[in-house]
């Protein structure tokens, strides 16, 4: 069981949904630039380039929405199935209870007659709610939102997305591979630098990890383009 206090078990929230948020952007990115740059490279025109594009925004969103919804609601499921047993155990041990709750407030440094004292209080006041907090590790402001988290992660692959399409959109007919090459790789270093900012981790380190494997993959979508082109024309 978590025994995070409330205050950090806050930050990592935080620092969840902006990570979350880049890597959402970062999926967009990297996918629909793959897409672009492996239809171009198969020889096809703007209006194949821009569809294909197009569809993987589209599909690509849906799938995230519909993964994060089915993953953060198992966690909010998991959460109130705790809340649950936590009220039973409640109503059908309250002197084992009170015992454990002590003992989590001796854990934390208290003196064995005031983690009683605060345990007895707290248990007054909202005997589920101490649990939940400082047994589960669960509070009021955690609790996670299955759709408001769906919608997010959705907005943010579809911005990532947007950008290799707007340069397949505006490039010059020829060069479309490389305009939208170069623009993914200089947003995945931005990306990349943002994440391990928000994650406490290098800068330049961060920037490097993300545009190598975003290179790596626009380079598997241009040889996949490349031989269909080929073999097909
Ligand atoms: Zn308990």
């Amino acid at each position: 069981m978590s025994r995070l206090s409330h205050s950090e078990i806050h930050m990592v929230h935080r620092i969840g949904w902006l990570r979350a948020a880049v890597l959402g952007a970062n999926d967009g990115l990297v996918s629909t630039a793959s897409l672009v740059v492996g239809v171009a490279a198969a020889g096809s025109g703007r209006p194949e380039i821009l569809i294909a594009g197009l569809a993987g925004l589209v599909a690509g969103a849906m799938s995230m929405a519909a993964g994060e919804y089915v993953s953060v609601s198992s966690q909010t499921d998991a959460e109130q199935a705790d809340l649950a047993r936590e009220r039973k155990e409640l109503a059908e041990a309250p002197e084992a209870e009170l015992t454990e709750l002590t003992q989590i407030y001796e854990r934390r440094g208290l003196t064995a007659d005031l983690a009683w004292q605060v345990a007895v209080q707290l248990t007054m006041r909202d005997a589920l709610g101490s649990h939940a907090r400082d047994e589960l590790g669960i509070s009021d402001t955690v609790i996670a939102h299955p759709i408001q988290a769906a919608i997010v992660s959705a907005m943010t692959f579809a911005a990532g997305a947007i950008v290799p399409l707007l340069v397949a959109t505006i490039a010059p007919p020829a060069q479309i591979t490389l305009f939208v090459a170069t623009s993914t790789l200089v947003a995945l270093a931005i990306l990349g630098g943002l994440g391990a900012t928000a994650g406490g981790a290098g800068v330049l380190r961060g920037a490097v990890r993300v545009t190598f494997w975003g290179a790596l993959a626009m380079a598997a979508t241009a040889g996949v383009g490349a031989l269909f082109g080929v073999s097909v024309g």
